[in-house]
């Protein structure tokens, strides 16, 4: 196993003004600089498990990267286990979110494997960590860290991104596999607190919400045309794009936009002006992508919508083994659906292997959309919705988990059962048939994302969070 560095390189936080104003961006500088005083000769020491894909990938790096344009000394560092251990993590997760596993054991033996490979790191993590530093560890993969790091005498924090809500029936055996490591944490930092097992002692839980980078690749505005030559460009709609199209990435430079040869794809583009419904996710069974496409088959024909199901070509996550299989799922329910549904909807696997590309592919799918649709059966948290919303694009969600907190049912998007499929459909079909209604919705989604899902909000809450655990 080890232990690398991904710290990402400072960014100004000016940039952020844009989108927050100049008020508000003032009091966010303030509070910076006091942090940075308080954080002065000491490191933030984050350790995840991937660099790249997924909700906490994204937002280490910009909470990390702004830190530093802040003065402090925000770190990141992965740990890389082996396939046994992320079918070990992967199982944990499962269990966590009550799905129906692999059906493999947590015992003794899952124990050993696991703890190895934060025990093959514990010497990189001596030499990363001094006695003035703070630990954050994030999420149940590198939880094995926790006691290492309690060992050097520094304070560390549990950062859990995951959870369900556990005041209704739940398996509590990927909670108690992991309790052995993270319980000596000093603070635990849920998502919701609702999602806190028992065992938990209630001083040191605090919550903390997600956030998204308003100006980040995935983020930040796009011209309209742009996003449709884009889109063109990748096959996601008809038409073609100008030739020798490019991007300005975040250092500035400009990248041609590659044409990928490698992206997978079933349905036809869809046509540029037809209305589109977008769920973009990780193929992971959480996310029902074989749902969505079956509520629309049945019941939404008969609008002139279409739909495209996106996540990432296979490889794109190194701690995801159920990825491949997911994927290959939703593309046999695809295959089986009627021919009138197959012209309608639309699967694309974008590559991972240029995140920047990426982030701007995702970034004008979202803008493009009519809705963004996130029908999870169960959500941590749920950032494309957030990153929809403050796009302004209108969103369906299901009543589980970080989404309830997101959206405020018919105010800021639409909540629905996950297993209700027509109700699903009858919300998707308010919004593409009501254009000022999604209008609204869209816009209030966009206040709310921008008032309490944006990184000077989230950044701000760390500081005042670890400042608390130094106390
Ligand atoms: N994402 C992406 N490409 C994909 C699928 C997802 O960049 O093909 C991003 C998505 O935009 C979001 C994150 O991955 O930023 C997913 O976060 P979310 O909280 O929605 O779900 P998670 O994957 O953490 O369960």
């Amino acid at each position: 196993s080890r232990l690398y560095d991904v710290t990402p390189p400072a960014r100004d936080p000016r940039l952020l003004e844009q989108s927050i104003g100049a008020e508000r961006y003032a009091a966010f500088a303030a509070a910076g600089r006091d942090a940075a005083e308080r954080f002065a000769g000491r490191k933030i020491v984050n350790i995840n498990s991937t660099p790249a894909g997924g909700g906490v990938a994204e937002m280490l790096e910009s909470l990390v990267s702004y830190a530093r344009g802040l003065d402090i000394d925000a770190q990141w560092h992965v740990i890389e286990g082996d396939e046994r251990f992320f079918e070990i993590t992967k199982r944990i997760h499962n269990h966590i979110y009550g799905l129906p596993g692999d059906d493999g054991p947590l015992g003794e033996a899952e124990h050993a494997d696991y703890f190895a490979v934060h025990q093959g790191v514990q010497a990189r993590l001596a030499e990363i960590v001094g006695p003035d530093d703070i630990v954050v560890v994030h999420d149940p993969q590198p939880a094995g860290l926790v006691p290492l790091a309690k060992q050097l005498g520094v304070p560390v924090l549990w950062r859990c991104h995951i959870g369900v809500d556990v005041s209704t029936p739940h398996d509590v055996e990927g909670w108690e596999f992991i309790r052995r490591y993270v319980e000596p944490a000093d603070t635990y930092l849920l998502t919701r607190v609702e999602y806190a097992p028992d065992w938990m002692e209630r001083g040191r839980l605090r919550t903390l919400r997600s956030s998204i980078d308003p100006m980040a690749p995935k983020n930040r505005p796009l011209e309209p045309q742009f996003v449709r030559d884009v889109l063109a460009h990748y096959g996601l709609i008809a038409g073609s794009a100008p030739a020798g199209l490019t991007f300005t990435r975040k250092d500035g430079s400009t990248s041609p936009i590659a044409r990928r040869a490698d992206i997978l794809q079933a349905g036809p583009p869809a046509p540029a002006d037809a209305p589109l419904v977008v769920q973009i996710s990780r193929w992971d069974r959480m996310k029902d992508m074989p749902g969505v496409a079956r509520a629309f088959a049945d019941h939404l024909l008969d609008t002139d919508a279409h739909l495209a199901l996106v996540g990432p070509a296979i490889s794109g996550y190194a701690d995801d083994p159920e990825g491949a299989e997911q994927m290959l799922e939703a593309m046999s329910a695809w295959r089986a659906l009627p021919g009138a549904a197959r012209e309608r909807i639309h699967l694309a696997c974008i590559p991972m292997t240029d995140l920047e590309e990426n982030a701007l592919v995702i970034n004008a799918l979202q803008r493009h959309a009519a809705v963004i649709t996130q029908k999870s059966i169960s959500e941590g948290f749920g950032l494309t919705v957030v990153e929809a919303m403050l796009k302004g694009t209108p969103v369906v969600g299901s009543t589980v988990g970080g989404l309830l907190e997101q959206i405020v049912d018919a105010e800021s998007g639409l909540l629905v059962e996950a297993s209700d499929l027509a109700g699903f459909a009858d919300a998707l079909r308010r919004l593409l048939t009501d254009a000022d209604y999604a209008a609204k919705i869209g816009d209030a989604g966009r206040e709310r994302a921008l008032d309490l899902f944006t990184a000077d909000r989230h950044l701000a809450r760390y500081g005042k969070l670890i400042g608390e655990t130094l106390a």
